[in-house]
C-alpha cells in the first residue's frame, strides 16, 4: 500500500466532515495570491500547503525535486520528475501533515506561511495541456446517441466493441473551472429540409467526463501496454466538455466532430493522483466480444467515482440533474491509454485524455441533457419551475465527483462554468 493511502491517517490541520479533500488525498494544484506569484499547492481540508515555500524551509530535501518544480505556473516541471518522485513527494507532504509527526506541526511560525486558507487563494489552470485526446468510452452513452441520431436497431456502430474509440480535440480551449463561457455561433440546420444558417448554437449541451493527465511517455514508435499505463498516469480532473449539439449534428460526417466541441471545455483545479484513488479501484464492466491482445489487461483498472451533474440558473438555487459513476466505462484508461499508443503515438507530459460522456445505466444517471431529455422531448424540471432542454444563458453548470470506502472519502472538488449569451 501507498503510506499516503493509509485510511488510518489523521491530520493536525483541520478537515470538516465530508470534506473532500481529506489527508488521504493530496491532490496537486497551482494557486496564486494578491502577494505570491503562481505556484504549487496541495489541498487539505480547506487549507492549501505553498509547496514552493515548504521547499525553501527545507521541509522537502532529500526529494528528487528543486525549487523551480514548485515556483512555477504549471505542474508539468513536477511530473516531469516521473511517477515514483511524485509519489515520494506525495508522501513526505502526508508525513508533514499527519498528527503523529511534529517536525513542520511544532513550529507555528512556519505552519503561518506554509498554510494558506483556501478562500484567500486564486486557483490557476494547474497543467500547461499539450495535447488533448476525448474519448467516446460509456455504452450507455455512445448507445444512447446511435438511438436518438440513427439506427435504435443498430445503435453501437459495428468498431465501437472492438476500439476505444477517440478523436483528437484542441488544447487551447480548455480552461479552469469559474471561467465562464459564450454561447458558441456556427452552421446549424434547424430544418432537414432546408439549408445551413448561421446562427448561435441553441442546443448547448455539458458532457460529464474525467479527464486524465499524462506523465512523460516513451519515444515515438514505442506502446505503452495495459500493464505499463498506470506509471504514466499522473491523475484524473472532473471535465466537462462543452458540446453544441445542433452545431454537431450538422458537421461531424465524416472527420467526427469539430467546432461543435472546441469552443471550450472546464476543467477542475486539484488534480487527484492516481496512486490517491488506488483504494477505490474496481472490475472494469464485462467486455464481449474479447477485446483484441493489447486491449486485455489484469487487475482492477476502473474507480468507484460518484459524480453529480447541477445546473444553476442565474439567481436561484440549483438543482441536481443527474447522478453518475466513473465505474460504468466500459473502456478503462488503461486500455485507453495502450490503444492510444498500439500505433507509436507518443505521449508527454500535460497531455489530457477525456474519458467521454459518463452516463449510466438509468435515465437519471446519464452525462448529458442530450440523453436526460432525449433530444429535447423530455424537458427537466428545475427546482424554480422553469423547464431545460438544454443549457440558457445564465444557468451556471456544476459537476463533483468524489469516492468513498474504509471510511475514508477522497474527492475533487468541482467543476463549473456560467454560459453567458453569444457575442
Ligand atoms: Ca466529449
Amino acid at each position: 500500500m501507498i503510506v499516503a493511502n493509509n485510511p488510518a491517517l489523521k491530520s493536525w490541520v483541520a478537515v470538516p466532515e465530508n470534506s473532500d479533500f481529506s489527508i488521504q488525498n493530496l491532490p496537486f494544484g497551482i494557486f496564486k495570491t494578491a502577494g505570491l506569484t503562481p505556484r504549487v499547492g496541495v489541498r487539505i481540508g480547506e487549507s492549501v500547503l505553498d509547496l514552493k515555500t515548504l521547499f525553501v524551509l527545507g521541509y522537502l530535501e532529500n526529494l528528487p525535486f528543486e525549487l523551480s518544480d514548485f515556483d512555477c505556473e504549471y505542474l508539468n516541471p513536477m511530473m516531469k520528475k516521473g511517477k515514483l518522485a511524485v509519489r515520494q513527494l506525495r508522501n513526505r507532504i502526508s508525513k508533514l501533515l499527519d498528527t503523529n509527526f511534529t517536525d513542520l506541526q511544532k513550529n507555528q511560525h512556519h505552519v503561518d506561511q506554509v498554510l494558506l486558507d483556501v478562500n484567500n487563494v486564486e486557483m490557476c489552470m494547474p497543467v500547461q495541456i499539450g495535447d488533448y485526446t476525448d474519448f467516446y468510452s460509456s455504452k450507455e452513452h455512445a448507445t444512447n446517441v446511435g438511438i436518438m441520431f440513427r439506427d435504435p436497431a443498430n445503435a453501437l456502430l459495428p468498431n465501437w466493441l472492438w476500439i476505444p474509440v477517440g478523436y483528437h480535440g484542441r488544447a487551447s480551449s480548455v480552461i479552469l473551472s469559474g471561467q465562464d463561457i459564450h454561447r458558441p455561433k456556427g452552421q446549424i440546420k434547424p430544418n432537414d429540409n432546408e439549408d445551413p444558417i448561421f446562427s448561435p448554437s441553441r442546443q448547448v449541451d455539458f458532457e460529464l467526463e474525467m479527464g486524465f493527465i499524462t506523465f512523460d511517455g516513451k519515444p515515438l514508435g514505442d506502446s505503452i501496454s495495459t500493464s505499463e499505463a498506470d506509471d504514466y498516469i499522473f491523475g484524473l480532473c472532473l471535465f466537462n466538455d462543452w458540446s453544441a449539439r445542433d452545431i454537431q449534428k450538422w458537421e461531424y460526417v465524416p472527420l467526427g466532430p469539430f467546432l461543435a466541441k472546441n469552443f471550450a471545455s472546464s476543467m477542475s483545479a486539484w488534480i487527484v493522483t492516481l496512486d490517491a484513488l488506488q483504494p477505490y479501484a474496481v472490475e472494469t464492466p464485462n467486455q464481449e466480444p474479447k477485446v483484441l491482445s493489447y486491449l486485455e489487461f489484469e487487475g482492477k483498472k476502473s474507480f468507484d467515482i460518484n459524480l453529480q451533474v447541477a445546473i444553476q440558473p442565474e439567481n436561484t438555487a440549483e438543482t441536481v440533474i443527474s447522478n453518475s459513476n466513473f465505474k460504468y466505462m466500459y473502456w478503462n484508461m488503461a486500455q485507453q491509454l495502450a490503444h492510444h499508443t498500439v500505433n507509436g503515438c507518443n505521449i508527454r507530459t500535460g497531455d489530457l485524455m477525456g474519458s467521454g460522456t459518463i452516463s449510466g445505466p438509468t435515465e437519471d444517471s446519464y452525462g448529458s441533457m442530450l440523453e436526460l431529455c432525449w433530444k429535447g422531448t423530455k424537458p427537466l424540471k428545475m427546482n424554480d419551475g422553469t423547464e431545460r432542454r438544454f443549457i440558457l444563458d445564465g444557468d451556471t453548470v456544476i459537476m463533483r465527483g468524489y469516492c468513498e470506502a474504509n471510511g475514508v472519502r477522497i474527492g475533487f472538488g468541482e467543476v463549473k462554468a456560467k454560459l453567458l449569451a453569444a457575442k
